[in-house]
């Protein structure tokens, strides 16, 4: 099996490069950030304290996370029901990001992600997947890109989709987000130190896709 790992902050444009990547090689797209919302989605609804090891490793015995795969289209069941739309709001990254944070959440989704790659071929983007998940992956790349691009684009994103957002908020949480993940003690948001590193800022996302196609290229 081949594995790409894109790791990197909130909004540098994973998600899109990686499944536009996936998609021309004909790998699975995995969007590990999506199991962390479902979890931080489950946690809010139960009213639990996200931030919360006790809280949440208490209700992770009644989670069922499963991703399908609709065509490329990575859809996340949680208990039988499709979150896939429900996972995209403001207060659920928030919450990802906060139970992201704790190590029962992390021992939880480690094996799911592993399991993925085993079995497909993979362009899997997240925060750790070049350290922690896929430590022998054939490709790594750390994508970044300037706080208030990112925060730009993300807006974007949310006013495309039809929702109401505040980019100064978006702002705003992305840079909590940024400071929480790397700070955190369980696998923080770091490059691995054979990833490369890909800075997007100012890119036309055509061109990102080009430099991050190039390097696949070669190590295939
Ligand atoms: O990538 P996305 O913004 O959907 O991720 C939501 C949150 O999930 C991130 O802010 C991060 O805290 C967490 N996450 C993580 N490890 C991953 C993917 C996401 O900790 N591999």
């Amino acid at each position: 099996m081949f594995a790409v790992a894109i790791d990197g902050p909130a909004g540098a444009g994973k998600s899109t490069i990686a499944k536009k990547l996936a998609e021309e090689l004909g790998f699975i797209y995995v969007d590990t950030g999506a199991l962390y919302r479902a979890i931080g989605l489950y946690v809010l609804r139960r009213g639990g304290d996200v931030s919360s090891e006790d809280a949440v490793a208490g209700l992770l015995t009644g989670i069922k996370i499963d991703l399908a795969f609709v065509g490329l289209e990575q859809r996340v069941i949680l208990n039988n029901e499709d979150v896939t739309g429900k996972i995209r709001t403001e207060a659920v990254s928030m919450a990802a990001s906060a139970v992201s944070a704790l190590k029962s959440v992390r021992a939880f989704l480690l094996n799911l992600q592993r399991h993925l790659a085993e079995e497909n071929n993979v362009v899997m983007d997240g925060r750790d997947i070049g350290t922690v998940v896929l430590p022998n992956a054939d490709v790594k790349i750390f994508l970044t890109a300037s706080p208030e691009e990112r925060a730009r684009r993300r807006y974007e994103q949310l006013i495309h989709k039809g929702m109401s957002a505040d980019y100064d908020a978006v702002l705003k949480d992305l840079l909590k987000r940024d400071y929480d993940d790397s700070h955190r003690e369980a696998a923080p948001l770091k490059a691995a130190d054979d990833a490369i590193l890909v800075d997007t800022t100012g890119n036309e996302l055509e061109q990102s896709v080009e430099i991050l196609r190039n390097i696949i290229k070669e190590r295939m």
